[in-house]
């Protein structure tokens, strides 16, 4: 019996484990206290223009790094920042971290231009300070034109129906901060959002691409989801790319940008600047018309 237990004991704590065992009120805590002491760090993404190969931005990517339970994935500590009241100063962090490391990569002669995912809740503020003005601030302090900067909200954003949202947005997108649609097709907003928002970019979420190869109607919608793109001059970016397939299939269909495994993990930042230098334009785009999948 204590052998069991201790078993159980182990499993809880082992870097695998699966975040929502966790008692809940018990991570809470822990999250409030790694907010306390930056308990996180980011992992940097490259997106790929699938035309002419090159890494043409790189999307931020939250982990926290618990000193007991190790690395802890976003999907498992986001929602319940949100719901703790800790995502307004986790999403700080979050913005100061990436465009200090920006802008030294900037003062290194790497001219890239990031995104930073944001929640609903950042947007619907109940502080002093707004979402928009944190943001103003910070690109003012690391002297980042707004151009390189882009953020990424989902749907939900949209659902949610709060004027002070779509608000916010609007003032995002006048300062020069582009906004990305993520994770499109997963949720229930209706197509005129994507002309009523202030949306320029639609990133397809990876649950189509990877079906895209075996699935018909998978294919299908994502050749649906690029006309509908071309026809609202609105590039794409196919998230979850893992196979040299999948990105034949997406660049002919169309695509104009890609993430994924295949091109590279997130990295961490000094990771990233090592593949940067190194990196050439990715071959196999230029045998892409010959391995046509669709
Ligand atoms: P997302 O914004 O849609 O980010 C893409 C996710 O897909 C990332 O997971 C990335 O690591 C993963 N991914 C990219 N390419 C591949 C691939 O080829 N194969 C597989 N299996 N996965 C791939 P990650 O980093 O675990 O983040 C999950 C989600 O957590 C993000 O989805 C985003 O919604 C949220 N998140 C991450 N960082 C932040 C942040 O700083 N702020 C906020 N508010 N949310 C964040
Ligand atoms: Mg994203
Ligand atoms: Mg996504
Ligand atoms: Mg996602």
């Amino acid at each position: 019996q204590a052998k069991r237990d201790g078993r159980a004991h182990y499993q809880y704590f082992s870097p695998e484990m699966n975040v929502e065992m966790l008692e809940r009120m018990h991570l809470e805590q822990r999250l409030r206290k790694a907010v306390k002491q930056s308990e996180f760090y980011l992992e940097y993404q490259p997106v790929i223009d699938m035309h002419s190969g090159e890494v043409t931005s790189v999307e931020a990517l939250v982990r926290w790094q618990d000193p007991d339970y190790g690395v802890i994935s976003p999907q498992a500590f986001i929602p319940i920042a949100e719901e703790a009241g800790l995502i307004e100063p986790l999403g700080e962090w979050i913005l100061q971290q990436a465009l200090s490391d920006l802008a030294q990569w900037h003062a290194q002669g790497l001219m890239l231009k990031m995104a930073i995912n944001v929640s609903a809740r950042q947007c619907i503020h109940s502080r002093d300070i707004s979402f928009f003005d944190i943001l103003k601030q910070t690109l003012a302090k690391h002297d980042i034109a707004a151009e390189n900067l882009h953020i990424e909200i989902t749907e939900s954003m949209l659902i949610e129906d709060k004027p002070q949202c779509l608000q916010t947005l609007e003032s995002i997108k006048q300062l020069g901060v582009d906004i990305y649609l993520d994770d499109f097709g997963t949720g229930y907003s209706a197509l005129s959002y994507l002309t009523q928002c202030p949306i320029s970019v639609i990133k397809i979420d990876k649950s189509f691409i990877d079906n895209a190869l075996d699935n018909p109607s998978d294919a299908k919608l994502i050749k649906a989801i690029v006309m509908m793109a071309q026809s609202l001059e609105m590039p794409l970016v196919a998230e979850g790319v893992e196979t040299v397939e999948q990105w034949h299939f997406l660049r002919n269909l169309g695509c104009d940008y890609a993430q994924g495994y295949l091109m590279s993990k997130p990295l961490a930042k000094a990771e990233l600047v090592e593949f940067l230098r190194h990196a050439k334009p990715f071959q196999y785009l230029e045998i892409g018309t010959e391995l046509s999948a669709v």
